[in-house]
């Protein structure tokens, strides 16, 4: 499965971080970074073998950027 992050669209509430460290962090810009994303279609996009924390991030997002493809 693989994590689609609309970054343009990010408001920086920090929710993804504080809900899955491990694959979110605050970039310098006030956006939320996916860690060790690649760009793709001006989506950010990280193959996962397991939904992990992802699945709380997803759900919490306020603006609904994280989408989990599986
Ligand atoms: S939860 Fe959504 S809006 Fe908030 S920082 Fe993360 S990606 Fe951005």
């Amino acid at each position: 499965m693989k994590i689609v992050f609309d970054r343009e669209n990010c408001i920086g509430c920090g929710s993804c971080v504080a809900a899955c460290p491990e694959y979110w962090e605050m970039g310098d810009d006030g956006k939320a970074n996916l860690k060790n994303s690649n760009e793709e279609d001006g989506k950010k996009v990280l193959e996962i073998e397991e939904k992990g924390c992802n699945g709380q991030a997803s759900n919490g997002c306020p603006v609904q950027v994280i989408k989990i493809k599986e």
